[in-house]
């Protein structure tokens, strides 16, 4: 079918046409029956009158003939009408069109017959005035009724011409022909009107057609969209509008076209999700406003409604948006909710903390805790994550039972929890609480058949007393708890402005340690251990020196503990390494130099691929290091701890366990690991030089490590009076203290022990004060 056709002036004939309009013509030709009986009529009745007066029989035959084929042109139409429907096809309606020209051409060809008749047989001016009269408006009523096929006027039209034109011709009177004449230009002007209507009729059947095309497609599109859609009017009428919208909008009739605002409310959603739309909707229309909104409609999906105004009424479309509402109330849970305990995370727990502060200050009276479980790591480590977590869920909901409604919780991270507690201002009331946290954390639990107990230590601040921010309280409670840590395990601590003043005083030295490390302004002093029976310094142990530019020398008790703690302590052991060990290249081959290992450098590192690039970077030969551990490095992972201190030994490095007496002081270790030296600590002298038994105790100690062929050291020999107990009661292989030398800077080191490979060392000639 070809839309495309103009509104020309050409007539187009019926193959060019679209069948729906070939049907609409032919439908057309037999349409009329009214006029067409009145002309039947009229020409039964005209033959009749003429015979009243010409008193001419030929006008009964005629009448009779007008009378036959009338009613064969009404029984046709008849016919017509009753065995053809849309269904028809083309070539039974072209047949219908050939039936309707045979018979149409047969009656208009009666009709020039009838007008020849008159015009020849009398002179009678009636007659000729009568049958021309009907003549030509039966012509007319051609245009009128059959004006859609052309061919059927064309047909009539030509011969009725004929037969007139003709009959007016042979009178041969010269007004006939002139008349003749006359008529010629208003049959050609017949025709063309004809073609006219015919060719406005189908443009406006084409026009039509194409509107309806449009329609249907309009509503595939509108039927098939996943969106429900209506068009209101100015006065709120629905104009358009899909079955999507009806479904979406609870409505339970879908022919809602044509209703107004009101059948929202009528929708099957009464009173909740109809009546707001069209409440909406009205609001929209009436302030010209373009906006969106959305509802829970009866299903309990969220339906969003889009509503566009336009010049008039508007457009509403409705969308199920409840997929994406789930999916971004998914995403919103992850970003919010820690996924293993459920609890809210930090970044949501601070938003939810500025609502419950408020935004005055002071801020809304309430309680911070912070809460740390105490041995978690231990456990985590010892007995595997899954196992620590399971340990952290418990925790969790423990804490979580405690909170109330109005309170909030969260994971802070890691091992920590934060609760927030609005309107409590009591210290009985507050500390009650933490004593509770505390109980309910120290509760043992069975995980997987282990029972457990971890226990937690609570930092507490106030609100508006400490602070009035969530930062404030976050980071005063979290000083507190760190205060609490300090004291012992399951204790809690109030934040106070003097633990905030150390806590700074801290925070400080934390940044000013780093950028220390960072630019190598960490110095190294080299202390000495000597051989007495051999008089020589064998080894100079590495001490770190840090000198803060405002507070001076800060003792590395507590810088090392402070690198420790801020992860500063693989870069800062790496320092002390490799100076070392270029100090020690330069000094006599003799002199070896001890560095020592953080337990917690020695955890994170891999200490001995350390040690391997630096003994190649420095060329310093491996016998040269001497290694110095505390039985903490053994404490956390054992197994790793061995594997570890056996390939450094397997490297020709020497080993030694510092600090003895002060830990475990495991005899097993100094069986199993591959250590060569002990270092005894220097408690053993400061205290136990004095009593006898203290001095038996360090004889036995010192005897049965020599007796596991390790050799042993004596830190911290500071008088000649110790010395002399030390040489009368025990025989160590060497000594370490302020008595003999100080920590000294590289340089002096370097002359102490130039000197002291020249001439040996006497004790006294070396000791440097
Ligand atoms: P340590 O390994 O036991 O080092 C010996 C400490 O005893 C040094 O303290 C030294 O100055 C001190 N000392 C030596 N002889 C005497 C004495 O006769 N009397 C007294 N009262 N003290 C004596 P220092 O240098 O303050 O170092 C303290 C601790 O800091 C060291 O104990 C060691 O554990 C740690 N440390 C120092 N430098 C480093 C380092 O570079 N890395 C690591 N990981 N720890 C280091
Ligand atoms: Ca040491
Ligand atoms: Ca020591």
């Amino acid at each position: 079918m070809n839309l495309n056709v103009g509104s020309g002036n050409e007539a187009l004939e019926h193959e060019e046409l679209p069948d729906q309009i070939y049907q609409a013509i032919v439908r057309s030709l037999y349409e009329d029956a009214k006029s067409l009986f009145l002309g039947i009529v009229c020409m039964v009745i005209a033959p009749l009158v003429l015979y009243w007066k010409i008193d001419d029989p030929l006008q009964l035959i005629f009448c009779a003939m007008f009378m036959f084929l009338g009613i064969a042109r009404l029984l046709l139409a008849q016919y017509f009408n009753a065995s053809t429907d849309d269904q028809t096809s083309v070539a039974d309606l072209q047949r219908w069109e050939r039936h309707y020209l045979v018979i149409s051409c047969a009656y208009v060809g009666l009709i020039g017959c009838w007008f020849m008749a008159c015009v020849i047989s009398t002179n009678d001016q009636f007659a000729h005035m009568l049958s021309l009269c009907l003549s030509l408006s039966f012509m007319i009523g051609i245009i009128g009724r059959n004006f859609g096929s052309g061919i059927v006027v064309n047909g009539q039209v030509a011969l009725i011409s004929f037969l007139i034109t003709a009959a007016l011709i042979y009178t041969a009177s010269y007004y006939h022909i002139l008349l003749a004449a006359f008529l010629l230009p208003f049959f050609m002007s017949m025709r063309i009107m004809a073609m006219r209507i015919r060719n406005i009729l189908v443009s406006s059947e084409i026009n039509s057609l194409q509107n309806e095309t449009i329609a249907k497609r309009f509503n595939i599109a509108l039927d098939n969209m996943m969106h429900g859609i209506a068009m209101f009017d100015a006065d709120g009428k629905i104009v358009v509008a899909n079955e999507r919208f009806g479904e979406l909008a609870g409505l339970s009739d879908w022919d809602f076209v044509g209703s107004d605002l009101s059948l929202l409310d009528a929708s099957l959603d009464k009173g909740s999700f109809g009546k707001k739309l069209a409440m909406h909707i009205k609001s929209y229309m009436k302030t010209k406003r373009s906006g969106r909104f959305t509802f829970q409609n009866r299903e309990k999906r969220t339906i969003e409604a889009d509503f566009n105004s336009m010049v008039e009424g508007g457009v509403v479309v409705l969308a199920d948006i409840s997929e994406r509402v789930e999916s971004e109330k998914v995403i919103r849970d992850l970003a919010n909710f820690d996924p293993l305990t459920n609890l809210p995370n930090r970044r949501y727990f601070v938003g939810q903390l500025r609502e419950m502060l408020g935004e005055g200050e002071p801020a809304n009276p309430c309680a911070m805790f912070f809460i740390d479980l105490d041995k978690f790591k231990q456990v985590n480590d010892t007995l595997g994550h899954s196992f620590g977590d399971k340990l952290l869920n418990i925790a969790a909901r423990r804490l979580d039972q405690l909170v109330d409604q109005d309170g909030a919780i969260c994971r802070f991270g890691g091992d920590e929890f934060v609760i927030l507690l609005p309107g409590m201002s009591q210290r009985e009331e507050i500390s009650a609480f933490a004593e509770r946290v505390i109980e309910e954390m120290g509760r043992p639990s069975v995980i997987s058949g282990n029972t457990i107990s971890v226990g937690a230590s609570v930092g507490i601040a106030t609100a508006p007393a400490d602070g009035n921010t969530a930062e404030e309280l976050l980071k005063f409670a979290d000083s507190a708890l760190y205060d609490a840590k300090g004291t012992g395990c399951g204790t809690f601590s109030y934040y106070t402005e003097q633990l905030g003043e150390s806590l700074k005083q801290r925070r400080r030295l934390e940044t000013d340690l780093r950028t220390a490390i960072e630019n190598g302004e960490i110095d190294l002093h080299f202390q000495p251990l000597v051989n007495l029976q051999l008089g020589k310094i064998t080894t100079c142990e590495a001490l770190a020196r840090w000198t803060h530019p405002e507070l001076g020398p800060i003792s590395p008790g507590v810088f090392i503990t402070l690198a420790e703690e801020i992860g500063y302590i693989t870069q800062l052991g790496e320092f002390v390494l490799k100076r070392a060990m270029e100090e020690c290249a330069r000094w006599p081959r003799s002199v070896r130099v001890a560095v020592n290992v953080s337990s917690v450098q020695f955890e994170r590192t891999d200490i001995c691929s350390l040690v391997t690039d630096l003994l190649k970077e420095t060329g310093l030969p491996a016998e040269r290091l001497e290694v110095e551990v505390t039985e903490t490095v053994m404490l956390n992972n054992i197994q790793d701890a061995t594997t570890t201190l056996h390939k450094l030994a397997a490297l020709g490095v020497r080993i030694s366990l510092d600090d003895f007496g002060t830990g475990f002081s495991s005899l097993s270790y100094l069986h199993n690991m591959p250590f060569d030296k002990v270092k005894i600590d220097r408690s053993f002298i400061k205290h136990g030089l004095a009593e006898e038994r203290s001095l038996v105790l360090l004889k036995g100690i010192v005897d049965l490590i020599k007796r596991l062929g390790l050799s042993v050291v004596l830190e911290g020999i500071e008088t000649e009076d110790q010395m002399r107990v030390l040489s009368k009661n025990v025989e160590v292989n060497e000594l370490q203290g302020f008595l003999f030398s100080r920590p000294l800077p590289a340089k002096d080191i370097k002359t102490l022990l130039d000197a002291s490979n020249a001439n040996g060392l006497g004790r006294k000639q070396s000791a440097v004060a």
